[in-house]
Protein backbone atom coordinates (compact mmCIF):
# COMPACT_ATOMS: atom_id res chain seq x y z
CA UNK A 1 0.00 0.00 0.00
CA UNK A 2 1.06 3.62 -0.84
CA UNK A 3 2.99 5.01 2.53
CA UNK A 4 1.59 8.29 3.87
CA UNK A 5 3.98 8.25 6.70
CA UNK A 6 6.87 6.66 8.42
CA UNK A 7 6.37 5.37 11.92
CA UNK A 8 9.92 7.06 13.05
CA UNK A 9 8.75 9.23 15.93
CA UNK A 10 9.70 7.22 19.35
CA UNK A 11 6.97 9.54 21.32
CA UNK A 12 4.48 7.21 19.72
CA UNK A 13 5.63 4.67 21.15
CA UNK A 14 4.70 4.98 24.77
CA UNK A 15 1.07 4.69 24.59
CA UNK A 16 -1.61 1.85 23.49
CA UNK A 17 -3.53 3.47 20.28
CA UNK A 18 -6.74 2.11 22.26
CA UNK A 19 -6.20 2.60 25.60
CA UNK A 20 -3.12 4.66 26.21
CA UNK A 21 -1.47 2.31 29.14
CA UNK A 22 2.15 1.08 28.52
CA UNK A 23 2.08 -0.70 25.07
CA UNK A 24 3.23 -4.27 25.00
CA UNK A 25 2.81 -4.68 21.52
CA UNK A 26 2.05 -3.48 18.15
CA UNK A 27 -0.86 -4.23 16.37
CA UNK A 28 -1.91 -4.03 12.67
CA UNK A 29 -4.97 -1.64 11.48
CA UNK A 30 -6.48 -2.80 10.17
CA UNK A 31 -6.15 -6.82 11.56
CA UNK A 32 -5.76 -8.92 8.77
CA UNK A 33 -8.97 -10.84 9.38
CA UNK A 34 -10.28 -7.90 7.49
CA UNK A 35 -8.02 -8.56 4.82
CA UNK A 36 -6.82 -11.07 1.83
CA UNK A 37 -3.74 -13.27 1.29
CA UNK A 38 -1.65 -12.39 0.08
CA UNK A 39 -1.65 -8.97 2.47
CA UNK A 40 -0.52 -5.98 1.30
CA UNK A 41 3.18 -4.97 2.61
CA UNK A 42 3.87 -2.19 4.87
CA UNK A 43 0.47 -2.97 6.72
CA UNK A 44 -0.16 0.09 9.37
CA UNK A 45 1.31 -0.34 12.49
CA UNK A 46 0.22 0.62 16.41
CA UNK A 47 1.39 0.20 19.65
CA UNK A 48 -0.77 -1.86 21.35
CA UNK A 49 -0.96 -3.01 25.31
CA UNK A 50 -1.08 -6.78 25.03
CA UNK A 51 -4.72 -6.60 26.48
CA UNK A 52 -6.04 -4.58 23.83
CA UNK A 53 -3.90 -6.37 21.02
CA UNK A 54 -5.89 -9.87 22.45
CA UNK A 55 -9.04 -7.91 23.64
CA UNK A 56 -10.54 -7.49 20.48
CA UNK A 57 -10.30 -10.69 18.71
CA UNK A 58 -13.40 -12.23 19.38
CA UNK A 59 -15.24 -9.29 17.81
CA UNK A 60 -12.89 -9.19 15.02
CA UNK A 61 -14.12 -12.35 14.24
CA UNK A 62 -17.64 -12.03 14.24
CA UNK A 63 -17.19 -8.98 12.60
CA UNK A 64 -15.64 -9.73 9.15
CA UNK A 65 -17.78 -13.22 9.82
CA UNK A 66 -20.59 -10.96 9.67
CA UNK A 67 -19.61 -8.97 6.64
CA UNK A 68 -19.09 -12.33 4.76
CA UNK A 69 -22.70 -13.99 5.58
CA UNK A 70 -24.13 -10.15 4.86
CA UNK A 71 -22.52 -9.83 1.81
CA UNK A 72 -23.34 -13.36 0.39
CA UNK A 73 -26.57 -13.28 2.65
CA UNK A 74 -26.83 -16.52 4.32
CA UNK A 75 -24.38 -18.66 6.64
CA UNK A 76 -24.46 -21.33 4.55
CA UNK A 77 -20.72 -22.41 4.15
CA UNK A 78 -20.92 -23.14 0.85
CA UNK A 79 -21.76 -20.37 -0.79
CA UNK A 80 -19.75 -17.88 0.65
CA UNK A 81 -16.19 -16.62 -0.74
CA UNK A 82 -13.76 -16.10 1.47
CA UNK A 83 -11.45 -19.61 2.34
CA UNK A 84 -10.37 -17.89 5.75
CA UNK A 85 -13.99 -16.80 6.86
CA UNK A 86 -15.00 -20.35 6.05
CA UNK A 87 -12.30 -22.14 8.02
CA UNK A 88 -13.55 -20.11 10.72
CA UNK A 89 -16.90 -20.46 10.87
CA UNK A 90 -16.16 -24.59 10.31
CA UNK A 91 -13.21 -24.28 13.49
CA UNK A 92 -15.86 -21.79 15.61
CA UNK A 93 -19.33 -23.63 15.35
CA UNK A 94 -20.77 -21.38 18.46
CA UNK A 95 -19.66 -18.09 16.16
CA UNK A 96 -21.23 -20.27 13.61
CA UNK A 97 -24.68 -21.44 15.48
CA UNK A 98 -24.63 -17.76 16.54
CA UNK A 99 -24.83 -16.19 13.06
CA UNK A 100 -26.77 -18.77 12.03
CA UNK A 101 -29.01 -17.84 14.63
CA UNK A 102 -29.07 -14.65 13.35
CA UNK A 103 -30.49 -14.89 10.26
CA UNK A 104 -34.05 -14.84 10.09
CA UNK A 105 -36.59 -14.32 7.20
CA UNK A 106 -39.85 -12.81 7.56
CA UNK A 107 -42.36 -12.70 4.84
CA UNK A 108 -40.19 -13.89 2.51
CA UNK A 109 -37.53 -11.19 3.28
CA UNK A 110 -34.21 -12.50 5.10
CA UNK A 111 -32.38 -10.39 7.50
CA UNK A 112 -29.48 -10.61 9.93
CA UNK A 113 -30.17 -9.36 13.46
CA UNK A 114 -26.59 -7.69 13.80
CA UNK A 115 -25.21 -7.34 16.93
CA UNK A 116 -24.29 -3.60 16.95
CA UNK A 117 -22.24 -3.31 20.53
CA UNK A 118 -19.99 -5.57 19.08
CA UNK A 119 -19.54 -3.93 15.67
CA UNK A 120 -18.90 -0.61 16.68
CA UNK A 121 -16.46 -1.93 19.66
CA UNK A 122 -14.54 -3.01 16.41
CA UNK A 123 -15.02 -0.05 14.27
CA UNK A 124 -14.33 2.13 16.96
CA UNK A 125 -10.87 0.23 17.49
CA UNK A 126 -10.07 0.56 13.66
CA UNK A 127 -10.79 4.44 13.78
CA UNK A 128 -8.14 4.84 17.15
CA UNK A 129 -5.66 2.70 15.62
CA UNK A 130 -6.16 4.36 12.19
CA UNK A 131 -6.49 8.27 14.06
CA UNK A 132 -3.03 7.26 16.26
CA UNK A 133 -1.22 6.10 12.82
CA UNK A 134 -2.15 9.19 10.52
CA UNK A 135 -2.19 11.62 13.48
CA UNK A 136 0.11 10.54 15.83
CA UNK A 137 -2.05 11.02 18.64
CA UNK A 138 -4.34 9.04 20.22
CA UNK A 139 -7.74 10.68 19.88
CA UNK A 140 -9.10 10.18 23.89
CA UNK A 141 -12.39 11.14 24.28
CA UNK A 142 -15.45 8.98 23.16
CA UNK A 143 -16.95 9.87 19.81
CA UNK A 144 -19.49 11.69 18.86
CA UNK A 145 -20.36 9.43 16.47
CA UNK A 146 -20.41 6.04 15.79
CA UNK A 147 -22.21 4.89 12.62
CA UNK A 148 -21.64 2.62 9.86
CA UNK A 149 -24.21 1.03 6.71
CA UNK A 150 -23.97 -0.81 3.66
CA UNK A 151 -22.54 1.46 1.29
CA UNK A 152 -25.36 0.11 -1.09
CA UNK A 153 -27.86 1.33 1.09
CA UNK A 154 -27.05 5.06 0.64
CA UNK A 155 -28.26 7.09 -2.03
CA UNK A 156 -25.51 8.74 -4.71
CA UNK A 157 -25.97 11.82 -3.50
CA UNK A 158 -24.89 10.08 0.38
CA UNK A 159 -22.36 8.19 -1.57
CA UNK A 160 -20.77 11.07 -2.72
CA UNK A 161 -20.83 12.66 1.03
CA UNK A 162 -19.48 9.72 2.28
CA UNK A 163 -16.34 9.50 -0.13
CA UNK A 164 -16.29 13.34 -0.42
CA UNK A 165 -13.89 15.88 1.79
CA UNK A 166 -17.21 17.81 3.15
CA UNK A 167 -15.25 19.03 6.23
CA UNK A 168 -13.45 21.54 4.26
CA UNK A 169 -16.26 23.18 3.23
CA UNK A 170 -16.08 24.91 6.39
CA UNK A 171 -12.52 25.78 5.94
CA UNK A 172 -12.66 29.20 3.65
CA UNK A 173 -9.44 29.02 2.66
CA UNK A 174 -9.93 26.06 0.45
CA UNK A 175 -13.51 25.53 0.45
CA UNK A 176 -14.30 25.55 -3.40
CA UNK A 177 -16.26 23.31 -4.81
CA UNK A 178 -14.00 23.04 -7.29
CA UNK A 179 -11.05 21.71 -5.11
CA UNK A 180 -13.11 19.09 -3.24
CA UNK A 181 -13.60 17.44 -6.80
CA UNK A 182 -10.25 17.56 -7.01
CA UNK A 183 -10.29 14.50 -4.80
CA UNK A 184 -12.98 12.66 -6.27
CA UNK A 185 -12.65 10.74 -9.78
CA UNK A 186 -15.51 10.73 -12.27
CA UNK A 187 -17.72 7.60 -10.89
CA UNK A 188 -16.96 8.52 -7.22
CA UNK A 189 -13.85 6.80 -6.36
CA UNK A 190 -11.97 7.41 -3.67
CA UNK A 191 -8.50 9.22 -4.18
CA UNK A 192 -6.02 11.22 -2.44
CA UNK A 193 -7.31 11.65 1.33
CA UNK A 194 -8.47 8.26 1.11
CA UNK A 195 -5.95 5.51 1.78
CA UNK A 196 -6.56 1.94 0.17
CA UNK A 197 -5.10 -0.30 2.32
CA UNK A 198 -5.87 -3.11 -0.15
CA UNK A 199 -7.75 -2.47 -3.02
CA UNK A 200 -11.68 -3.24 -3.05
CA UNK A 201 -11.12 -4.70 0.48
CA UNK A 202 -10.38 -1.85 2.96
CA UNK A 203 -10.15 1.85 2.25
CA UNK A 204 -9.95 4.40 5.07
CA UNK A 205 -9.98 8.14 5.64
CA UNK A 206 -8.93 10.20 8.91
CA UNK A 207 -9.83 13.86 8.05
CA UNK A 208 -9.23 16.80 10.71
CA UNK A 209 -12.57 18.81 10.53
CA UNK A 210 -12.76 21.89 12.62
CA UNK A 211 -12.74 21.21 16.58
CA UNK A 212 -13.30 17.17 15.47
CA UNK A 213 -12.03 14.82 13.67
CA UNK A 214 -13.58 12.19 11.27
CA UNK A 215 -13.00 8.69 10.39
CA UNK A 216 -14.02 6.58 7.20
CA UNK A 217 -13.60 3.28 6.61
CA UNK A 218 -15.22 1.26 3.75
CA UNK A 219 -14.95 -2.53 4.00
CA UNK A 220 -14.99 -5.16 1.66
CA UNK A 221 -16.80 -2.15 -0.61
CA UNK A 222 -20.13 -3.04 1.66
CA UNK A 223 -19.69 -1.64 4.67
CA UNK A 224 -19.33 2.18 5.37
CA UNK A 225 -18.10 3.43 8.41
CA UNK A 226 -17.83 6.45 9.90
CA UNK A 227 -16.54 7.84 13.51
CA UNK A 228 -16.70 10.90 14.25
CA UNK A 229 -15.55 13.33 17.60
ZN1 LIG B 1 -4.52 -0.95 25.40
Amino acid sequence: MRQIKTFSDSRLDTQCAYCGEFPDTRDHVPSKILLEKPFPENLPVVPSCLRCNNGFSLDEEYFACLIECLIFGTTDLEKLSRESIVKILKRKSKLKTRLDNAFTTENGESFFKIESDRIENVILKLAYGHVKFENSARQYDKPEHIGFVPIESLSEEEQNSFFEITELQKSPEIGSRAMQNLYITQDGTPIDNWITVQEGIYQYSVTPTIGNLKVRILIWNYLACEVVW
